[in-house]
C-alpha cells in the first residue's frame, strides 16, 4: 500500500479509532476499492476490555486511558475531576459503562432546528436501526436487528432491582421496557453493549469482523501529531509510530476522530483555532476558527451514597471474598452477576415538573459502595449502593485549548459546570426526587440511611454546596467542535470543517448539544453518518 518509503497515500485517513472512528473506517473500507488508513495512538487492546467489569480496572490505567483531569475551578470547589477517555481500539466504548441509550428524538430534532439538516430524529433514526443488532423485545419501528454492534437487556432478577423499580413506582415513575423505543420516559434496566459474557466495543464489533480487508489498514500505537495542509487543504496527516515520524496523504477526505479532547487538540496543533491563543504558543496560523476547542459539555453528576441495613442486597455483601469468586463462576457458567454488569444497572428518565414535552434529569443506580484504590474503584466493606443524578441537557458551557505546542502535553480543560443558573436548579431538582424514591414505602426493606449528601443537607444551597465538593461526571464530554453554520460552529452539517477542504471532524465533538443521556450510541451513529457523507460527496 506504501507508494513510497515515507509518504504513503490513502484515499481516505481516519485519526482515531474509537466510538465514531471504527464505525467511519468499517463503512469506508467495505468497497475494496477505497485505501483506508486507520491510525490509533493506542494499543489494540487489553485483556480487561472484554469483561464488562473490567472498566474498574481501565478507569486508571494509563495504558489505555489519556487519564485527562480537569482544571481546578469553583463549580468544582477547586478539584481536579478525573476526564478518563479511551486509549486503544475501540476509544472509549472499549472501556466505558457499557449502557446503550440514544437519547431523544427532541435531542436530533433540536440539531436539524439550528440548521443542521439531514440531523433530524427521522434522518437518523435509520443509522441508529442499522448500527445495531438488539437481541431484545421491542417494536421493529424504532429497533435493528442485523447491524454490527450487539445490544442486550440483561437478564437479571436481583432483589435490588426490583425493589428500586418498584420504589420508582410508588412516586409515578413506570417501568419502561424500551427507553430507545417510542418514548424514553420512566425507569428501566439499562440495555448493554454486552453480549455473550463480552465488551461489545466498536473494535469488537466494527473492526475485528473487517480485519482482513487488504485495503483498509489499522495501525496501532500511532499518534498523528499535525494535519498537513496545503493552502486551505489538508492533504494528509503527521504521526509517529513506533518505526518513527510517517507521513500519509489522502487523495480524498482526512475524517478526525480523535474524540471530545483530542479532535480540537489538533486542530489547535495544526493551526486552526483561534488565532491569538495559537499564536501566543508558537503555532502559524493557518486558519481562524474560533469555535475550536469551545461549547465543552458534560454531565455533572452527584452521586448520593446511601448505606444498606438489610443484608444481602448489594455486591458489597455478594461481591467480596467468597461471594466474589461465586460471582466469578457465575459469571463463567451463566455469563450474568457481577462480572458481567454494567456501570449503572438501572436507569430513569424523568421530568423535573409537569408541561415538559420529553425527560430532562437522569437518574442511576450503582448496586454497591466502592472506594478508591490504586488499581481503581474496588467493593467497599460497608454494604450500599450509590445513585446519580443530574439534568440531561445541560447549558452550561466550558472549552478545551492546548497549553503548548507539545502534541504529547494534555490540553486544558475548563467546565464551568453550573455556570448556567438552570443547571444548578434542575440537579437540586435530580436530587430531590433521587430522595423521594429512596423514601417510598419499598424501600424500607432495604434499611437505607442516608451517607451523603446526608440528610443535614436540605436546603438548596446546602445541596449545590455539597455537589460542588463531591460530584464528578459520566464522562460524556461532547461539543468542541461543534457542528453548525454560526460563527462558533467548526463543522457543517455535513462535518466538513469550515474554511478547510478535505478534512472533517466525526465523534463526539461535533455535537452542538449534550443528548439526553449516554453519548457512546450516538456518537457510532455519528460515525455512521459521517461515512455515508463522505461517501455521498466523492460521488458527487
Ligand atoms: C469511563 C467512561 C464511561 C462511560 N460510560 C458510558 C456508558 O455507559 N454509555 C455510553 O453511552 N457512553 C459512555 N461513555 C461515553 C462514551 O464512551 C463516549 O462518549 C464515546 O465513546 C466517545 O466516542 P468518540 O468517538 O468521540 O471518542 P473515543 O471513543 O474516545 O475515541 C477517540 C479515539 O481517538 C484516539 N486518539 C485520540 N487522539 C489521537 C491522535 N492524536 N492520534 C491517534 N489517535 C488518537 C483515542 O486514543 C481514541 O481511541 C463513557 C466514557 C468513559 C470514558
Amino acid at each position: 500500500m506504501n507508494d513510497r518509503a515515507s509518504v504513503e497515500s490513502y484515499d481516505y485517513i481516519v485519526v482515531g479509532a474509537g466510538s465514531a472512528g471504527a464505525a467511519v473506517a468499517n463503512r469506508l473500507s467495505a468497497d475494496a476499492r477505497h485505501r483506508v488508513l486507520l491510525l490509533e495512538a493506542g494499543p489494540a487492546g487489553h485483556p480487561w476490555s472484554r469483561i464488562p467489569i473490567g472498566y474498574a480496572r481501565l478507569l486508571t490505567n494509563p495504558a489505555v486511558n489519556w487519564l485527562y483531569s480537569g482544571e481546578p475551578e469553583p463549580s468544582t470547589n477547586g478539584r481536579r475531576i478525573p476526564v478518563p477517555r479511551g486509549r486503544l481500539l475501540g476509544g472509549s466504548s472499549a472501556l466505558n459503562g457499557l449502557a446503550f441509550v440514544r437519547g431523544q428524538a427532541q435531542d436530533f430534532d433540536s440539531w436539524a432546528q439550528m440548521g443542521n439538516s439531514g440531523w433530524s430524529y427521522a434522518d437518523v433514526l435509520p443509522l441508529f436501526k442499522r448500527m445495531e443488532r438488539y437481541e431484545g423485545d421491542g417494536d421493529d419501528a424504532f429497533r435493528g436487528r442485523n447491524g454490527p454492534l450487539r445490544v442486550t437487556d440483561p437478564d437479571w432478577h436481583d432483589p435490588f432491582f426490583a425493589t428500586v423499580i418498584e420504589a420508582a413506582g410508588q412516586v409515578g415513575i413506570a417501568h419502561n421496557p424500551d427507553y430507545n423505543g417510542a418514548r424514553q420516559d420512566g425507569i428501566a434496566m439499562s440495555q448493554a453493549t454486552i453480549a455473550s459474557r463480552q465488551r461489545m466495543s466498536t473494535a469488537r464489533c466494527y473492526l475485528d469482523p473487517v480485519r482482513r480487508r487488504r485495503n483498509l489498514r489499522i495501525e496501532t500505537g500511532a499518534m498523528t501529531e499535525g494535519l498537513v495542509l496545503d493552502g486551505k487543504r489538508c492533504v494528509g496527516v503527521r504521526y509517529v509510530a513506533a518505526a518513527g515520524p510517517r507521513e500519509a496523504r489522502a487523495g480524498g477526505d482526512v475524517i478526525v476522530c480523535a474524540g471530545s479532547i483530542n479532535s480540537p487538540q489538533l486542530l489547535e496543533l495544526s493551526g486552526i483555532g483561534q488565532p491569538d491563543r495559537l499564536q501566543a504558543l508558537g503555532i502559524a496560523v493557518r486558519h481562524a476558527l474560533p469555535g475550536v476547542g469551545e461549547n465543552l459539555r458534560d454531565h455533572y453528576a452527584p452521586r448520593t451514597r446511601w448505606a444498606v441495613g438489610a443484608k444481602g442486597f448489594t455486591f458489597n455483601d455478594r461481591g467480596r471474598g467468597l461471594g466474589l469468586v461465586r460471582q466469578a463462576l457465575r459469571y463463567v457458567l451463566q455469563g450474568d452477576g457481577l462480572l458481567a454488569m454494567v456501570g449503572a444497572p438501572i436507569r430513569a428518565f424523568v421530568r423535573s415538573r409537569e408541561g415538559l414535552a420529553a425527560p430532562d434529569l437522569l437518574l442511576g443506580w450503582v448496586p454497591m459502595l466502592t472506594e478508591p484504590s490504586p488499581r481503581g474503584p474496588r467493593i467497599a466493606r460497608q454494604s450500599g449502593f450509590t445513585c446519580y443524578a443530574h439534568p440531561m441537557r445541560p447549558e452550561s458551557r466550558g472549552h478545551v485549548h492546548i497549553v503548548t505546542a507539545d502534541p504529547r502535553r494534555p490540553p486544558a480543560i475548563r467546565f464551568n459546570f453550573l455556570s448556567a443558573p438552570i443547571d444548578a436548579e434542575l440537579t437540586v431538582r435530580a436530587l430531590r426526587i433521587a430522595r423521594s424514591i429512596m423514601n417510598a414505602p419499598a424501600m424500607k426493606r432495604l434499611q437505607l440511611t442516608e451517607l451523603a449528601p446526608g440528610p443535614d443537607r436540605s436546603t438548596d444551597e446546602q445541596i449545590v454546596d455539597w455537589v460542588k465538593k463531591a460530584a464528578e461526571t459520566t464522562y460524556h464530554p461532547v461539543g468542541t467542535c461543534k457542528m453548525g453554520g454560526d460563527a462558533m460552529a467548526v463543522v457543517d452539517a455535513r462535518l466538513r470543517v469550515h474554511g478547510i477542504d478535505g478534512l472533517r471532524v466525526a465523534d463526539a465533538s461535533i455535537m452542538p448539544t449534550l443528548t439526553s443521556g449516554n453519548t457512546n450510541a450516538p456518537t457510532i451513529m455519528i460515525g455512521e453518518k459521517a461515512a455515508d457523507m463522505v461517501l455521498a460527496d466523492a460521488r458527487g
